[in-house]
């Protein structure tokens, strides 16, 4: 046989291949098509929640129609690694009289809480947990501030607040346990920052993504001049992956009232071995927004004990063991408001 003969007979089978696989791709069209319930089943569930959150759809949707625009090859380039949004350190301002409206005003592209950016795929989906209760003027002051500086990032992200309800006293580890496992059910997170309501980013080369280890966004803030309170300080604002977080099985949940609780978090991540990286003292500069000791969040005088007993119980101690009530879940324009009840200490 010839090369032609040899060229044919490749080509023949080609076509009888191709054949093949358009009848195959004819009869999954059929099957798709016949009756409601079999529509239903080939839908891959990832793809299928994909589309409704893209098309911001609330449920029962006809997801053929969407397939089309699904399969198109994204028009998307990754964002850049330095975003060229970024000012460096800005003015912040705290107008009394500023209203929920006017923020969301300024932050037409939130949609349910969540952002992403218009003209490139962002290089991670971060979210952003903040636990609540009774700082509405913070709260304010912050979505103000925080929505800009993450869109500045160019970051796919979504703000969380978690809110604690009745007057037990506050748990705000439990609190981050309960964002990071209802984000969770939301989309599969790459990076979860914690971040108290008070606290708010001078300057946005400090980015809200997460590193190869933890990061404590926290050096210094205007109160304390500054200055990092002490070598092993992780509270305010963290960053961890979701395999970091899960890797220290999370907060303690034991933690009711104020401090601690952040210690506790660095004795984990010490335990296994991870570093704590920080930005640059120029970078990390928070503004905290005054205000006195909450009613119900007084010192936590059990600390140090329950410190000493961190290396024994962190393994059975945290999001494995983290129970709550949901009471709602809203979708609010620039947040997702998550209000739980959280039980109460054990004595
Ligand atoms: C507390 C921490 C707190 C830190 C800084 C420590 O004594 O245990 O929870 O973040 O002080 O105020």
């Amino acid at each position: 046989m010839g090369c032609y003969g040899i060229v044919s007979m490749v080509s023949r089978r080609g076509k009888y291949f191709a054949l093949l696989i358009v009848s195959l791709m004819v009869l999954a069209w059929i099957a798709t098509y016949s009756g409601e319930t079999s529509k239903r089943t080939v839908v891959p569930p990832t793809l299928l929640e994909y589309a409704l959150r893209k098309y911001k759809l609330k449920d029962d949707v006809d997801f053929l129609t969407l397939l089309p625009d699904l399969l198109k090859p994204s028009q998307k380039i990754q964002c850049p690694e330095t975003s060229p949004l970024l000012k460096g350190s800005v003015n912040l301002t705290f107008d009394p009289a500023l209203k929920l409206k006017d923020v969301e005003m300024e932050n037409a592209d939130v949609s349910r809480g969540e952002y992403e950016p218009p003209n490139c795929t962002a290089r991670q989906s971060v979210a952003i947990l903040i636990p609540h209760r009774d700082r509405e003027k913070h709260l304010l002051y912050l979505l103000h501030h925080l929505h800009s500086f993450l869109q500045r990032q160019q970051l796919h992200y979504a703000i969380y607040i978690i809110q604690q309800t009745g007057d037990v006293t506050f748990n705000r580890a439990k609190l981050l346990n309960i964002g990071y496992l209802e984000a969770l059910k939301d989309f599969n997170w790459d990076c979860f920052v914690f971040h108290d309501v008070d606290l708010v980013p001078e300057n946005d080369h400090n980015l809200y993504m997460c590193d190869k280890h933890p990061k404590h966004l926290v050096v210094g803030r205007n109160a304390t001049g500054y200055k990092l309170r002490y070598s092993g300080y992780f509270g305010g604002v963290t960053a961890l992956s979701r395999e970091q977080f899960l890797k220290v099985n999370g907060f303690s949940n034991t933690y009711w009232g104020w401090g601690g609780e952040d210690d506790d978090l660095r004795i984990r991540v010490q335990l296994q071995r991870m570093e704590i990286l920080r930005p640059p003292a120029d970078v990390g500069r928070y503004t905290m927004v005054f205000h006195k000791r909450d009613s119900g969040n007084q010192i936590n005088k059990d600390r140090m004990k329950l410190l000493a007993r961190t290396p024994q119980v962190w393994r059975t101690d945290g999001l494995n063991s983290c129970s709550y009530k949901t009471l709602s879940i809203e979708r609010l324009p620039l947040y997702v408001n998550v209000t739980v009840d959280v039980g109460k200490p054990q004595r």
